[in-house]
């Protein structure tokens, strides 16, 4: 059992310098690979360091397994690290280098060593390459050393910062699924760091937003990517990132019997785009908030764009349309806010053109335009 629990870690750097991580709480559980996202700075590096013993805490403790390791040196830690810069030694073979941890290790004999050093070799996929040294492997090749000698040691626990940053686009889209599925197979516990959103989207078990020091929002990866906790989160998660539009509620109440027809436009609580009426509907959650202006946040694939009016729908015209194979992206000056829809391949529309954007009701989410935070109900 691995699992991995902090408790109020705060580090700062320097003399009353803001702090690089600050009181932050997170859970990790036995097996689990868990994504850290977060803007460059953040303090994704630091917190995975301080979990690895590299940086000590100023304060708070880190538990992994039943153990705390709070002042623990890294090798009394039972974990393995693989970093963004490759980190291979150049003049040791792959063998060597795959077998490089488990040398510093200590206590396991000749024989041992190279059944261990094989089966880590296999698995990324090295097996035909033990004789070579890393000036004669591509960058994603000699990034599978890094993991297979972290692997190697079979660590409890495998912290990762940034490990594909080096690699290009195709090569990344392969590693990716190899390691999610290697370390799936091999039941470690992972932290994972990266600022790259879809990198924490598709690897991620859970994961955790960080924002100047702090984690914002935990979660499985489809749940905060569908509510963001805050505009932060829905800005930073998701290509394009989800848009935000300047509304008012108005808690219209129909007079008399309430019409059965689905959508009907005068049913309770609307969102009012503008100064031209144009409104969506808004959850009866929101009529608490009437008379007040807030931000609904709508994803690019969560808006039906039309070629006429419609109700529902909020006007705006086509700035550009660019097509990205499987989708069309099409960018919309509506109400002096550019809105990101992605619509379906083949989708065309002239510049300048006019269109009328429709959310999907139930997948609009609400913020409060000052502090971003999501709202729920007043
Ligand atoms: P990330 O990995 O998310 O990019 P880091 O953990 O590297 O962020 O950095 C978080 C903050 O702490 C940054 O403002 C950075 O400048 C600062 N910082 C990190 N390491 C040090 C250090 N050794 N000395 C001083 N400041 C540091
Ligand atoms: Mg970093």
């Amino acid at each position: 059992m691995a699992d991995i629990v902090i408790r109020g870690v705060r580090k700062t750097f320097g003399r009353g310098r803001v702090a690089a991580v600050d009181f932050v709480d997170l859970t990790v559980a036995d097996g689990e690979l868990f994504v850290l996202l977060g803007p460059s700075g953040c303090g994704k590096t630091t917190l995975l360091r301080m979990i690895a013993g590299l940086e000590a805490a100023d304060s708070g403790s880190i538990v992994i397994g039943d153990r705390e390791v709070t002042t623990l040196p890294p090798r009394k830690r039972d974990l393995a690290m693989v970093f963004q810069n490759y980190a291979v030694f150049p003049h040791l073979t792959v063998e060597q280098n795959i077998a490089f941890g488990l040398r510093m290790k200590g206590g396991a004999g000749a024989a041992e060593i190279t059944g261990k050093v094989r089966q880590a070799a296999d698995l990324v996929d090295l097996g035909g390459l033990l004789d070579r040294r890393p000036a004669q492997l591509s960058g994603g090749q000699q990034q599978r050393v890094a993991v297979a000698r972290a692997l190697a040691v079979s660590p409890s626990v495998l912290l990762m910062d940034e490990p594909l940053s080096n690699l290009d686009a195709l090569l990344r889209l392969k590693f990716r699924s190899d390691l999610k599925r290697i370390v799936h197979e091999l039941g470690t516990t992972v932290i994972y760091v990266t600022h790259d959103q879809v990198e924490a989207l598709s690897l991620a078990d859970r994961m955790a937003v960080m924002r100047e020091g702090r984690i914002v929002q935990a979660g499985p990866p489809l749940e905060v990517y569908d509510h963001p906790a805050s505009t932060f989160v829905g800005g930073f998660l998701g290509s394009p990132p989800m848009n935000f539009l300047p509304v008012a509620i108005d808690g219209v109440v129909s007079p008399g019997p309430r019409s059965s027809e689905a959508g009907s436009a005068d049913d309770g609580p609307r969102a009012m785009v503008g100064p031209r009426g144009d409104s969506f509907p808004a959850p009866e959650a929101m009529r608490g908030w009437c008379g007040r202006e807030l931000v609904a946040g709508i994803r690019g694939e969560n808006m039906d764009v039309l070629g006429e009016r419609a109700p529902g729908t909020v006007a705006g015209k086509v700035l550009v349309v660019e097509p990205l194979g499987a989708q069309t992206l099409v960018t919309v000056a509506s109400q002096d806010t550019e809105v990101k829809v992605l619509t379906a391949p083949g989708y065309t529309a002239p510049p300048g053109g006019d269109v009328w954007l429709r959310p999907v009701p139930d997948k609009v989410r609400w913020y409060d335009p000052d502090s971003g935070a999501e709202l729920t109900g007043p």
